[in-house]
């Protein structure tokens, strides 16, 4: 059964009258507080107002969880299930959070300020088809005998790495989570798993329900805690096999330090963005441009780490483009996350759209010309509101340009020939990902092949789906890709057993 329609603002009020949240640690199966009852307060960004206190973890807690993981890892409780048992259950957990949708998406509106039309209908559904594939590949991840010299047989088997850490973002918590969750559970690891700070609720619901879908005690536990505080103790821990992060650059680079200190385990990161859109000069069907191009930065308001905030387009159809996307604006609603007619909500905290409105000032300073949008507002309501920002005259060397702002800004920024364009897609450290419009097959496969990126959408705003593996170049990622038979990769070790076999007699 699933609960994925979306509830009207009066029906959300009164589930959320009736929730009772989980908000302590999930180790070894069971609720828990933090040594020492440290707690720390969770706000909603649409209204400034908290909404609940989490259980603060600390360095004892991190132990604590990765000894769990660790038990469970050693006495094989799930590698060694039978991998259509492991099946079984990842996939009943799935059901259960796709059946929960409704009351899951409700927590993450309230929690991060996310449309309730987005967390319902699609953050939690996602969620789910991402735990879902990945545990129907459970009992389908085959060995390899290799072609060794007769009188000897070599297998090449796959085996989970162990302990697992996740060290997960705000902007899509449950789905970044389940990217994780999904592939290194249905490959046989145990994990610890750690929310962003601003975003611990949902995924202790979702840890509750995969004890209840049968996922035994220590498999997955769940640290909720500052950053710099858990997120560095399971970074430095030497009990963890490998660590996947999705986050800021600038964090994320961290681990690799760490590991480096620590026991070598492995790190993989998914980073930041400065994604560009390039349009070419020949596109005619201007109203499904915009509406893409609209997609690609506004979505989630912008916080998002694929987000095209950087529109390149040919200098012919600059000024229609810009328009079209102007008008397109009217599809985008901004205000009460909780109303099913919003596609804007509030940005993650106070904090962070200060950020957004200073790098607006910042693009005012170094020239660049305000089209629509660069104010807070709503701000009545006490929430964090920015209107969809777009910047006409944009050079690629300003800030804006540059930085990631992780925000509802687009810079528009000129081109007149196809090297120009892929030159400016490429001038960026980043490298995640890119769309391209054109109506020429000929550009489309050119461009493609030399932007670089890790995902490149011709003509749609699209990262692909279960089936294709997602990961960026430079500094938007390292050591591997969520998503796809790929994840598995990451999460897994190559043995070689080498067997000599003695001749008869
Ligand atoms: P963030 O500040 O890097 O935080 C990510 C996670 O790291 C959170 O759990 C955070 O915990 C933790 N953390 C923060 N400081 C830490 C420290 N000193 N040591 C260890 N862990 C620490 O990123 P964010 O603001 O949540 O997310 C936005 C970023 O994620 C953007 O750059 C975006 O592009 C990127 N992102 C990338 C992908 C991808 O797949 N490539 C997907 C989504 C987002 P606290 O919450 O407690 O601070
Ligand atoms: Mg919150």
């Amino acid at each position: 059964m699933t609960d994925t329609l979306i509830p009207d603002k009066a029906a959300s009020t009164a589930a959320l009258e009736r929730l009772d949240l989980r908000t302590q640690l999930f180790i070894d199966g069971r609720f828990r507080d933090a040594e020492g009852g440290a707690r720390f307060a969770t706000e909603n960004p649409a209204t400034g107002r908290q909404i609940a206190e989490v259980a603060r973890g600390g360095a004892a807690d991190v132990n604590a969880a990765v000894a769990a993981a660790r038990r469970a890892a050693d006495d094989g409780r799930w590698s060694r299930m039978s991998p259509g048992d492991r099946k079984r259950i990842l996939v009943r957990w799935a059901d259960s959070i796709e059946a929960n949708a409704r009351e899951l998406g409700i927590i993450e509106t309230i929690d991060a300020g996310k449309p309730i039309t987005d967390t319902v209908g699609l953050d939690m559904p996602e969620a789910a088809t991402c735990i879902r594939w990945h545990a129907e590949a459970t009992d389908k991840l085959y060995g390899q005998v290799a072609p060794s010299p007769e009188g000897t047989i070599a297998t090449i088997t796959r085996e989970p790495v162990g302990v697992v850490a996740g060290v997960i973002p705000w902007n899509y918590p449950a789905q970044m989570a389940a990217w994780k969750l999904g592939p290194a559970l249905a490959t046989g690891n145990t994990m610890v798993i750690k929310p962003a700070s601003t975003t611990s609720l949902s995924l202790l619901r979702i840890a509750e329900l995969g004890a209840e879908a049968g996922i035994p005690d220590g498999v997955l536990n769940v640290v909720t805690g500052p950053g710099d505080v858990v997120g560095e103790a399971l970074g430095r821990h030497p009990d963890i096999d490998c660590l996947a992060f999705t986050g800021s650059t600038e964090v994320g680079r961290n681990f690799l330090t760490w590991s480096a200190q620590s026991n070598l385990k492995r790190v993989l990161l998914e980073l930041g963005g400065k994604s560009p859109q390039v349009v070419f000069g020949d596109v005619t069907d201007f109203e499904d441009l915009a509406a893409n191009v609209a997609l690609a930065i506004f979505w989630n308001m912008g916080e998002n780490c694929s987000a095209g905030s950087r529109l390149v387009v040919h200098r012919s159809v600059k000024e229609r483009v810009v328009e079209a996307v102007r008008a397109e604006l009217a599809n985008w609603p901004v205000g009460d996350p909780l109303e099913p007619a919003t596609r804007i909500g509030a940005l993650i905290n106070r904090g962070h759209m200060e950020r957004v409105l200073r790098y607006v000032d910042i693009g005012r300073r170094e020239g660049a010309r305000v089209v629509v949008g660069g104010e807070r507002i709503l701000e009545e309501t006490g929430g964090y509101f920015v209107p969809p920002t777009i910047f006409d005259n944009v050079r690629n060397d300003m800030t804006i340009a540059r930085e990631e702002i992780f925000g509802p800004v687009l810079s528009v920024i000129e081109f007149d020939t196809e090297a120009e364009a892929v030159a400016l897609a490429n001038d960026t450290p980043y490298g995640l990902a890119a769309s391209l419009y054109t109506n020429d097959l000929n550009t489309a496969h050119r461009v493609a092949r030399d932007i670089k990126a890790g995902v490149v959408g011709v003509n749609a705003y699209a990262e692909g789906d279960m089936t294709t593996p997602f990961g960026g170049y430079k500094l938007s990622g390292f050591g591997g890709h969520d998503k796809s038979v790929h994840a598995h990769d990451q999460y897994t070790e190559t043995k070689t057993v080498w067997i000599q076999l003695k001749p008869a007699g």
